[in-house]
Order: C-alpha cells, then sequence, then structure tokens
C-alpha cells in the first residue's frame, strides 16, 4: 500500500469542503453587523428545537457553559453529590464542581458508557442528580437511569456533547432529562468554526433561567433578574451551524458507514474489542462521534499506525478523571481502571474515505500479525 497522511482530524476540511458556500454565510453576517444575539441564532436555535423534538433550544458559548448553566438552571449547589462516569471528559465534573456539588464517580459498561447498575450504591442522601454521558455518540441505557432517578427522586442532566442525533429506543440523546447540552467544538459531529454549544429542555424555567444567565442576567426588555455570564454563543458560529444542521443527516449516515466499515474489517481480530456496529440493536442509533476500541498493547499500536501516517487518540490521554491526581478522587471504578489501559480512538470524520479505512484496518492487522 502507498503511504498516506491520516490525521485523526481533519479541521482544514470542515471549511474546505462547502468553501463557497460558508464564505458567502460569513459575508452576509458581517455586512449585515448581526454580530451578537441577532436572527441567525433564534434560527439555528428553533432549528436545533425542531430537530430534536424539543420546546426550548438557547446556543451558548460552550459545552461546558451548557452543562454549568444546566447545573445552576436545576438548582445544584453546595453541599449537594452528583453521579458523573469516571470515563469522561473532564469539563463533565468540572460543571458539577464549579456549581459548588461534588461529582461522584461511577464505572462504565461493555459499551463504555455509564452503567446503570453502579448507581444505586453511590447514593447518599446528599445526591441530587444523574449526569449521564453520551460518550462517543451512543446513547446511555436511559431506561435504566431514568428508573434509578425515579426511584431516588433524582434529576437528570445529560451531557450529549458528543451525541447530537444519536438515540435509544427512538428517543434522541439529550432529552430525557431536565436539561441536556451539546457541544459544536470543531471536532464534534455538528462543529462550528471555533467554540459554540447549545442546552436543550422542555422546562420553560429552565430555558429562560439559562437565556438570562448566558446574557449577565439580562431579559429582553435589559431587566436584570439574576447575576449571569457572558456565554453566548456568538451569532457568525449560530450562521455557521444553521447551514450544517441542513445537511447533517447525511454526515451522521456517512459516520455510520464508517462505523460499519470499521466492524466488517476488524471483526475477527481477537485482540480489539470493537463498539457494537450500527444496526446490531434496535434500541440503539449510534451517531459515532467517536470509534473507541479497546486495543491489546495499545501503545505500541498507536506507534505503529503514527509511523504509518494515521493519527490516533488516546481520549484524554488516556486516563478516566478519576486517575487525574490533582483532583484527588477517592473512587477506583473498576471496569473504567482496566479499560483505560486499552482506550483507543481511531479516526473517524466525513472527510475519510473507504480507502483511508482500509489503509488504517490493514495497518492494524498487520501489527497484530507481525508481533
Ligand atoms: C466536548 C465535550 C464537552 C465540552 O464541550 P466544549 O464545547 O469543548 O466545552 C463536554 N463533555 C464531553 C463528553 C465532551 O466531549
Amino acid at each position: 500500500m502507498d503511504k498516506r497522511t491520516i490525521p485523526y482530524v481533519n479541521y482544514p476540511a470542515l471549511f474546505n469542503q462547502n468553501e463557497a458556500e460558508f464564505l458567502e454565510v460569513m459575508r452576509d453576517v458581517c455586512r449585515r453587523g448581526a454580530f451578537i444575539m441577532q436572527r441567525d441564532l433564534s434560527e439555528f436555535e428553533a432549528n436545533l428545537a425542531k430537530y430534536l423534538g424539543v420546546k426550548h433550544a438557547v446556543g451558548l458559548a460552550d459545552g461546558t457553559m451548557a452543562l454549568f448553566l444546566a447545573m445552576k438552571a436545576a438548582g445544584i449547589k453546595q453541599g449537594d453529590e452528583v453521579l458523573v462516569p469516571s470515563h469522561t471528559f473532564i469539563a463533565s465534573a468540572a460543571a458539577v464542581h464549579h456549581a459548588g456539588a461534588t461529582p461522584v464517580l461511577t464505572d462504565s459498561a461493555a459499551d463504555h458508557l455509564m452503567e446503570p447498575s453502579d448507581l444505586e450504591s453511590k447514593i447518599t442522601p446528599r445526591t441530587r442528580a444523574i449526569l449521564p454521558v453520551h460518550l462517543n455518540g451512543r446513547t446511555c441505557r436511559m431506561d435504566a437511569i431514568l428508573e434509578v432517578a425515579r426511584k431516588h427522586n433524582l434529576k437528570i442532566i445529560e451531557d450529549a456533547c458528543q451525541a447530537l442525533g444519536s438515540q435509544y429506543k427512538g428517543q434522541f440523546a439529550g432529552t430525557f432529562g431536565l436539561a441536556g447540552a451539546f457541544s459544536f467544538y470543531p471536532a464534534k459531529t455538528l462543529g462550528c468554526f471555533g467554540d459554540g454549544g447549545a442546552l436543550v429542555t422542555n422546562d420553560d424555567e429552565v430555558a429562560s433561567a439559562v437565556m438570562a444567565m448566558r446574557d449577565h442576567g439580562r431579559g429582553p426588555n435589559g431587566n436584570v433578574s439574576c447575576y449571569g455570564f457572558s456565554a453566548r454563543l456568538d451569532n457568525f458560529q449560530a450562521a455557521i451551524l444553521d447551514l450544517r444542521l441542513k445537511r447533517y443527516q447525511l454526515d451522521v449516515e456517512r459516520r455510520r458507514a464508517i462505523g460499519r466499515l470499521y466492524n466488517e474489517l476488524l471483526k475477527d481480530e481477537a485482540r480489539l474489542v470493537l463498539p457494537p456496529p450500527p444496526d446490531s440493536s434496535p434500541d440503539h442509533f449510534d451517531v459515532f462521534q467517536n470509534y473507541e476500541v479497546e486495543a491489546d498493547r495499545r501503545d505500541e499500536l498507536k506507534k505503529y499506525l503514527a509511523d504509518n501516517g494515521v493519527g490516533t487518540i488516546m481520549p484524554w490521554g488516556g486516563k478516566a478523571i478519576h486517575q487525574f491526581e490533582a483532583l484527588q478522587f477517592s473512587e477506583k471504578p473498576e471496569n473504567a481502571e482496566r479499560m483505560s489501559k486499552k482506550w483507543l480512538l481511531l479516526p473517524l470524520n466525513v472527510s475519510l474515505s473507504d480507502d483511508d479505512i482500509h489503509y488504517i484496518c490493514g495497518h492494524i492487522r498487520d501489527f497484530y500479525k507481525n508481533q
């Protein structure tokens, strides 16, 4: 095989693939001077809410802000505890921490997502909420999580930053609980040209509290109802996102096709554990934000692929969040601990061709054959 260079994420491709249309949108926004809270933002919010079938979508500065403002709007405060999976981006736990509460870490299931059966043993009289993280574009087993929440009277706030369009039993990630957080970081399935995020909710009070908090506590008439933040989604980014959302389902289908191809080409490799392929369960519709495998001799495989031009990533440096010593967690979730030594993300984005995937998988098979 001729040597290829396949970066883990191809950022320029995000722009290059539709350059003319993006330039037109930018010119239009800039000529109108429509930079902050203009119609492009409200149109995108309406279209996002419609896509997910929710009452409200509120554009925010980033996904972390969406999680944090969800905590504030849910009334999470000092002394409270919130259940968070240990295998997630640190932002999930940071949002809990900055609301004044304590993140309590839970374990991973075989599909790498929050394990519902690990929740009850972590619940204390201080527990107020569960923060399921729909990691890698797959929705958590929400019926089991909702049952625990109902039984113990806990709120659900979803980290759906990696899961726009993902469904469990026909319902979209981010729409099961009081509020859901999305990120439009450029590497996310719906990425913008910088930072962006949104909170979605069916709760009118949560929506109006978050709308006020994102703009210094101000309402439409300028009256201040609370101390707020400067946490708006740029109107310019909203215009780009609105354009990309129109074609989002095509991107999702392409991602699923790549997930299917990876599965076909790697399923006989005994030293890898693969994500469930698309269509393997009627309960799940995954959007394949990431293709996260468990790999024997992960570090050597990563280097072998790098030597052959293929960029891969160890999720968050190969660490579950209980492994960040400075944060002083006492929990040590067993599965997350064991799996963290094997987690590897293979490239999966819409700029990749089928030939690229064959190239990557060919080298993975060679690596294991030659050892
Ligand atoms: C990306 C991400 C976030 C945070 O999103 P930002 O927009 O970068 O703030 C939070 N949680 C998870 C799981 C993410 O992947």
